[in-house]
């Protein structure tokens, strides 16, 4: 009989990129034992369950860039992998809307990626063929996605799970189970030591302590921005039919409050983004010392902070007033009163800062010895997580 605690791979975090990753191991090498880590209670815990629910067409980032690739290619996988096993999805389309007509050349840049990322589909239109879309928005042209959809990223992590236990009933996952340190010949966890020497860290929010923990050289650190959501109420249910974006500030990494038909039939709109004092903190006033500490003692922060002064300050003030995020949402519609929305959740983006106060845009996977740190995999990485897990594989050797 196997060493119950000896196995060929570990996975550290059971969201969706450290699930998509052991899904495609397991499908390359049945024979070979996994070991999922997880410290919560349940799969997809932190980022991924706590999303905007979207699967991203690649239309925005720069060509030939990691999140390019991997969007496209995963997005394909995805829908393809959620038809296969039943997971709840539906390429539902959206519009990207400029509601001015200074946003129409940023908006043009944008539909100028698409055609060079290859998006299927895309097209430019106007305002008749906006409200026809989507009756209660005021915009002067905006690009049509089609294959932009909707899906369940917990319930795409349980099928993940299932089919890795599936093709390998000796594989395991560890809920509740924190890892604390690694060494060359296993991993230390608060329930015991595990023996392996191959290692994918996909810990998101916690991907740089990781990182530090295991000798890896990762310069860069986490910062983490709360999303706060409102929800439309039954009042407002009617305004809104797909999915609205905003064209976005091309500075920063983060989409723009847009409006969300969830798989659950509600529609969501969301998220701001609000520097948050805890990195796994999903109210207004959460704060945790060793997170703001680590955060203020960084010097990305403070040049991150210098460099955007006034928009840091802008998202504070709408995190904490209704009426300024409803101000948001009325550009794209004008119609929305404060009784159309309520708030409902949040979540907390893990993005990777560098000593130079720079977001750093692109996703960042890097190799130590014999363990690989995901280490910056942002929006759009669910969407992109079947082939982020491709890029592991290859990058890892395996
Ligand atoms: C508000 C918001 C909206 C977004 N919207 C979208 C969207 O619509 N579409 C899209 O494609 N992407 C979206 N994203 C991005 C997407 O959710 C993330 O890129 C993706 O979920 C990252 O997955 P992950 O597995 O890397 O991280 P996570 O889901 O955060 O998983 C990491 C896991 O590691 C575990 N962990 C950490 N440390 C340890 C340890 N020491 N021991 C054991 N376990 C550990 C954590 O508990 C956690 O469960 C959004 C993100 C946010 C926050």
């Amino acid at each position: 009989m196997q060493d119950e605690k000896a196995f060929d791979l570990a996975i550290i975090g059971a969201g969706v990129v450290g699930l998509a990753t052991a899904y495609k191991y397991q499908l390359k090498y049945p024979k070979h034992t996994i070991a999922i880590f997880e410290k919560e209670a349940h799969l997809g815990a932190h980022q991924t369950g706590r999303n905007s629910g979207v699967i991203h067409s690649g239309i925005y980032y720069k060509p030939g860039s990691y999140k390019a690739l991997t969007c496209t290619n995963g997005r394909k996988q995805l829908v393809a992998f959620a038809q296969e096993h039943g997971v709840k999805h539906d390429v539902c389309g959206k519009i990207i809307v400029a509601t001015h007509a200074d946003e129409i050349p940023q908006l043009d840049k944008i539909y100028q990626r698409g055609i060079e990322n290859g998006i299927e589909g895309i097209e430019l239109i106007g305002p008749e063929a906006i409200k026809a879309i989507e009756p209660f928005v005021e915009g002067v042209q905006a690009i049509r996605v089609a294959v932009t959809g909707i899906i369940d990223y917990v319930g795409f992590c349980e099928k993940l799970m299932q089919q890795v236990a599936k093709i390998n009933p000796e594989s395991k996952l560890f809920l509740n189970t924190k890892v604390t340190h690694s060494t060359a010949q296993g991993l230390q966890t608060s329930k015991g030591f595990y023996k392996t020497t191959k290692k994918v860290f996909c810990a998101g929010l916690q991907s740089d302590r990781m990182a530090k923990k295991d000798g890896a050289k990762a310069d860069m650190a986490i910062v983490g921005f709360r999303g706060d959501y409102y929800e439309l109420t039954p009042a407002g249910h009617h305004k809104v039919k797909h999915l609205i974006y905003p064209v976005p500030d091309p500075e920063f990494p983060f989409l723009g409050v847009h409006f969300t038909r969830m798989t659950d039939g509600s529609v969501e709109c969301g998220p701001n983004a609000v520097f948050s004092f805890k990195r796994e903190g999903y109210s207004k006033t959460a704060f945790s010392w060793r997170d703001t500490w680590e955060a203020l003692t960084y010097r990305g922060t403070w040049k991150l902070f210098f460099k955007h002064p006034a928009k840091g300050l802008d998202e504070y003030k709408r995190a904490f007033s209704k009426r300024l995020f409803l101000k948001a949402l009325q550009k794209i519609i004008p119609s929305l009163t404060m009784e159309d929305i309520q708030p409902v959740r949040s979540g907390v983006r893990a993005q990777a800062l560098n000593p130079k106060g720079e977001l750093v845009d692109d996703f960042k996977i890097v190799k130590k010895e014999e363990a690989i740190h995901v280490l910056n995999a942002p929006s759009p990485a669910a969407t992109a997580s079947l082939a982020i897990a491709d890029e592991i594989l290859k990058k890892a050797g395996l």
